[in-house]
Parts: C-alpha cells; structure tokens; sequence
C-alpha cells in the first residue's frame, strides 16, 4: 500500500490525481491532503478520502476547514501555513509526494520531501526552474525517486534507457525533442495579440489546466521554463533541447539518438496518463484515459517556434544560459507578469516586456542556499511590481 499526500489537492494535477487514486483503493491511500483557499472543495475531498491530515493556507481558513469536518464526523487532522505543507511533505505516515501546488509557493514542501527522501512525482516545474541545481542535490544526498508528471518530462522519461545516468552522452542521445501546442495563439494575427482577453489566453485547444499554466501556454514561457525543467531532470545543457511545435498533442516529446532513432510516447491529451505512470511505476495501471484512436488522427504536423512571436521562449532559453538565480528571476517576474495579466492589470504583450524589463535591471547571482534563492525571488517581485506602476 503506497501511502500518498497530494500538494496541491484541488488543483487541476491534485483532482486527477485522486481520480487515478480512486481506481485503485488496493494500492493507494491518501496520508494528506493540501489546498490554499478552497475550503468546502478540501472538506469534500477529506470526506471522500479520508486523510490522516490537511493543510490550509490561513488560520482563518483552518478554523473554517476544522468545523466543517467535525460536523460530518471526519477526524483528519487540520494545520495550516508553509511549516504544516513541509511537515505533511517529509511525514513518516508517507512514501510519495504529489508536488502539484502551482508556483514558487510549491519550492519549501516539495525541497522537505526531497529531503527526506520521498519518492516524488513532480508536476510544479516552478520549484525545479527556480532551484534546480539545490533541489538536484537534495534528491542526490537522500536517494529519492523522482518522476516527472510534467507530460512532456513523463513522456521523454518513457523513452529514455533505466537507469538513466543524467547524461545524454552516456546513452547515445543526440536530442531531446521537446513537444510544444503552441496554444491558443500559435495562428493569430500578432498585430492583434495585446487585446486578447484572459479568458481567450486559458482556453487551450488540447488541455484543461489551471489558469496560470494556461496563460503560460499561450505566451509559450510554459515552453521556456520546460527547457529548464529539462535540463535539471535530464543532464541535457540547452543546446540538446529543441523545441517542436505540435498542435495535436498527440505525441508528448520525443528523444533523438546518435543512430538515427526516434522515440516517442504518444496518448490522449490527459494528464491521468502521465500521473498513473509515474504514480505504479514501474508498473502500469488503467488511468481511465481512452485508448488512442490512430485510425482517428488526422496529420500530425511539426513546426519550428517563432521567437519573435514567443519572446517568452527566448527569455527561458537567455535565462538557462545565464545561470545563478536567473531562472528564478525570470519565474519570479513571470509569475507577477501573468497574475497582472489575469487580473485585468496588464496587455497580453506586456507579459514579456515586464519579464525582460526585470532580466535587465536584477543581475544574477550564484546562490549557495535556499534563503539566497528566496532573497532573489522577493526582489525580481519587488522589480515587477515596482515596474507595474511606472
Ligand atoms: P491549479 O491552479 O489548478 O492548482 C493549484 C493548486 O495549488 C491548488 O490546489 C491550490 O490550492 C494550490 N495553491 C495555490 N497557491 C498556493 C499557495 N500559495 N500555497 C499553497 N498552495 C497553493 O494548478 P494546476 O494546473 O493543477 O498546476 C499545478 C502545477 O502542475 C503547476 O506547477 C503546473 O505548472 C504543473 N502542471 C500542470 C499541468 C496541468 O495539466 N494542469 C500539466 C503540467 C504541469
Ligand atoms: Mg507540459
């Protein structure tokens, strides 16, 4: 029996999460249970599954989540705040951390979990762009297992030899063939892009996802901070990692090997996949996806990226390049940049413009420790939001 804790329950990750969980009660037990805000949806996940503990993000919302459950007569255990999300992450009630909460909030818990050598199933790319090199470490000292949810890390995962030795030389691998939609913007009209409503930017043709990954998608930064994702994961440096436009989504990315193979994992658009994958590995078990239908593909086409339409991708790659703390300067002002934008705050457009602002005027540094890291993420905010209102 896998004993699990989801970061980041109610999100979009953390419900098909617990939809695959669900299917395999003989396997799979819930230890905890995390969500920010959303109170009565966490009520309703504990009554449904039953966890030793769940995490809120305020005392208010904990005194809240502590009625609601005494009233239906569940005795999980409710706390609250980042200490509470680190104590679930590295608790000896559990094996496997879900890291699904989205952004830079996710980096203390899924780090503790590291730690304390869980096997980690990762979905928040945030914490490993930001602290690649650190988190690396950490999974290195403890001996965890660490298995990308991200479908295309999952995907170039599947295609790798086991056990991979982090090093594309060691393998024979040529490239890693990162697959990109290109999103809800890959064909409009660039002239028009800065009066694109938040509302167009998440509706993504092929996946259902939060908000912030989606406005990511549609700028293709969701692309950029992949290419770093993929670095840390995979030993490959930036010139291994080529981005390929496919609007299907049909094949999730592909490795390219010195002998003229290419491997792909192909699927349905559903992140369930990637999730069963990596959650029975090396097993395999039903994840509720439907088969693929070959016979119903129609052609499946591949494109390079535009730049000049995705200056975000540039951004990312400029970002790995430089090294240090840039990286979480440029996830740190990508955050602030989308929730301006989803906010009604900001133009599509400036969502790059304010990133690239903050690259320029922070200079990156070498950073030794997790404090030196957070230090550098609270002032590339303080430039974003400085800049907002100038
Ligand atoms: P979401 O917005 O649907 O859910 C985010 C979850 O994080 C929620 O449970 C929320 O309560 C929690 N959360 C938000 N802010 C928090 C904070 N400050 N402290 C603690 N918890 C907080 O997001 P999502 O789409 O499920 O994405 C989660 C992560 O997975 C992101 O890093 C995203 O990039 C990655 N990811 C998602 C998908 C997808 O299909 N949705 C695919 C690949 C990778
Ligand atoms: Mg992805």
């Amino acid at each position: 029996m896998q004993r699990i804790t989801i970061l980041g329950a109610t999100g979009s990750i953390g419900i098909s999460t617990l939809d695959v969980v669900a299917r395999h009660p003989d396997r799979y037990r819930i230890h905890a249970l995390t969500a920010h805000s959303k109170v009565d949806e966490l009520a309703a996940l504990c009554v449904r599954f039953r966890p030793d503990a769940a995490v809120v993000g305020s005392p208010e919302a904990a005194q809240t989540l502590t009625a609601l459950l005494k009233n239906l007569g569940v005795p999980t255990e409710v706390s609250h705040g980042e200490e509470a999300l680190c104590a679930v992450a590295s608790s000896a009630g559990c094996d496997t951390v879900m890291a699904a909460i989205v952004g830079a909030a996710g980096l203390a818990p899924t780090l503790a979990a590291a730690r304390a050598g869980k096997k980690i199933l990762l979905a928040n790319k945030e914490a490993l762009v930001m602290a690649g090199q650190l988190f690396m470490d950490a999974i290195a000292a403890s001996g965890s297992t660490l298995l990308p949810i991200d479908s295309e890390h999952n995907a170039i995962f599947q295609c790798l030899p086991q056990p991979y030795q982090r090093d594309p030389d060691h393998h024979g691998i040529a490239k890693i063939l990162l697959t990109a939609s290109g999103g809800p913007f890959l064909h409009r009209d660039v002239a028009t892009l800065d009066s694109v409503t938040p509302d167009q930017a998440v509706a993504h043709p092929n996946w259902v996802m939060g908000r912030k990954i989606s406005v990511d998608s549609a700028t293709m930064m969701n692309k950029g901070l992949e290419v770093i994702e993929a670095h840390w994961l995979f030993g490959a440096s930036a010139d291994r990692i080529e981005v390929v436009i496919h609007p299907q989504s049909v094949i999730h990315s592909m490795v390219s090997y010195l002998d003229g193979t290419v491997l792909a994992q192909l699927g349905n658009p559903d992140m369930r996949t990637p999730i069963a994958h990596a959650l029975a590995y090396p097993e395999r078990i039903a994840s509720g996806v439907a088969p693929l239908d070959l016979t119903k593909l129609a052609n499946l086409e591949f494109h390079v990226p535009d730049l000049e339409r995705f200056p975000c991708l540039r951004l990312a790659y400029d970002a790995l390049a430089a090294g240090g703390s840039a990286p979480a300067i440029l996830n740190a002002a990508n955050e602030v940049a989308v929730e301006a934008f989803l906010d009604g705050r900001i133009g599509f457009r400036q969502i790059d413009q304010l990133i690239s602002r903050v690259m320029h005027a922070a200079t990156p540094e070498a950073v030794a420790d997790i404090a030196g890291l957070f230090e550098q993420d609270r002032h590339a905010r303080q430039l974003a939001n400085a800049f907002l209102t100038t």
